[in-house]
């Protein structure tokens, strides 16, 4: 018989009763070095106290009151986004995908008011992720997630990533836009080349089409930046937001120009729970942190640390691992075992890890890991190896 809980995750056999920074607890007194951070969702960690309490306090006043009224946290929220970016205007949701699927609506929108109704369809970037809706689905492409779901959603192009000739080439007179993640984190932990970035800014410029990025696992100062394009010194037209923007607490958010904006006007796009006073609580909460002066300074100086170590140990460790990859707290092994037995070996030291595509195992640890945390890791991580070379695998067979 089916399980009650709808069986649509492979879970691994661990219930977490709580959890103190980086560190989880399990019901039964074991505890775990969490660098998956419930896919880089968990940017304080567990059991921030800046953030419960900000949580709390506001659920004591009130939780929901619809956008029907105005919601001061949200305006709050929206004008420190504002002052923090590029962007002129945000659209709150709760979720990634729900983020994308407006960004998409907005990109489409944005061209039908400037006069280009035939601009419909978007380029999107092979081995990308943009979540599980309709749309989102046919955004990503990935054959394995599209069969079986009727007709895939029309409107999306995909090019090799990093490709500036493939992406001109794709750019026709049905084009809105592009949407791209400044770094790949579900198709395998791949950043985009810097100057891809720029070139891309220039060519959709050149062709009147609309540049969105999804930094919805990348952003909210998982890089070092605020958001990880930051790096390239230039700036999209609309951008998503969501996994750690409110620490744990389910969010999403559309960063967008005014030019962009100001196409979805009055009960043109809308969400009943986006951008409620509990969620906005906690998203200012989260953003007190990440913005305090010195606080992305010390993310990127815990990157380079996690970066340096895992190198090294890719070195030591060919016939395991092939290479790292990845950005920031954002961080990739790819391996040469199936990346499943890595983290499993990960899991028996204490070390919780994600899995990717193209065979990565996934570093995204809460952005307030310390150092010690990350000594810890990479000495997990050293043991988990030793665990896979295949000499061990033999002497553990006998
Ligand atoms: C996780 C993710 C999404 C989807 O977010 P959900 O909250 O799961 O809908 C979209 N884009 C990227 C880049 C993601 O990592």
């Amino acid at each position: 018989m089916i399980a009650a809980l709808m069986p649509t995750y492979n879970r691994a056999d661990l219930a977490f009763e709580h959890g103190e920074g980086s560190w989880l607890f399990t019901v039964d007194g074991r505890r775990f070095l969490d660098f998956g951070a419930g896919i880089a969702t968990s940017s304080l960690g567990h059991g921030n106290k800046h953030l419960t309490d900000a949580i709390a306090e506001q659920a004591h006043k009130v939780m929901h009151v619809s956008n029907l009224y105005r919601v001061p946290g949200a305006e709050r929220l929206a004008a420190r986004l504002v002052e923090a970016t590029f962007a002129d205007s945000v659209f709150f949701c709760n979720s990634g995908a729900e983020a994308n699927e407006g960004m998409i609506k907005m990109i489409r929108k944005a061209q039908y008011e400037a006069g280009h109704p035939e601009r419909y369809r978007i380029i999107c970037f092979e081995g990308a992720f943009h979540g599980r809706t309709l749309a989102t689905l046919a955004a990503t492409g990935n054959a394995k997630y599209l069969k079986g779901f009727g007709p895939e959603v029309d409107g999306f192009d995909h090019v090799p990533f990093n490709n500036l000739n493939a992406l001109r080439d794709a750019i026709g007179p049905q084009t809105a836009g592009v949407i791209i993640e400044p770094v790949q984190g579900e198709g395998g932990v791949r950043p985009a080349y810097l100057q891809f970035l720029r070139d891309l800014r220039t060519t959709c410029d050149e062709f009147g089409i609309l540049l969105g990025f999804d930094e919805v696992q990348c952003g909210m100062g998982r890089t070092g930046k605020l958001f990880a394009h930051e790096w390239a010194g230039m700036t999209p037209d609309v951008m998503s937001a969501a996994k750690g923007i409110a620490g744990g607490f389910p969010m999403g958010a559309i960063l967008a120009k005014e030019h962009v904006a100001k196409a979805l006007t009055p009960g043109t796009h809308g969400t009943t729970f986006g951008g409620n006073p509990l969620a906005c609580a906690a998203a200012n909460a989260v953003l007190d942190v990440v913005l305090a002066p010195g606080f992305l300074a010390e993310v990127d100086r815990h990157a380079r640390k996690l970066w340096f170590g895992l190198v090294e140990i890719a070195r030591e460790f060919p016939t395991v691992f092939e290479d790292a990859r990845g950005a920031g707290l954002l961080l990739g092994l790819k391996c040469v075992i199936p990346n499943t037995e890595v983290q499993e070996a990960f899991m028996h030291e204490g070390l919780l890890t994600v899995g990717a595509g193209d065979n990565v195992v996934r570093f995204a640890p809460p952005l307030v890991v310390t150092e010690q945390d990350i000594d810890t890791c990479l000495d997990m991580v050293r043991k988990g190896a030793r665990r896979c070379l295949p000499s061990a695998s033999s002497i553990a067979a006998k």
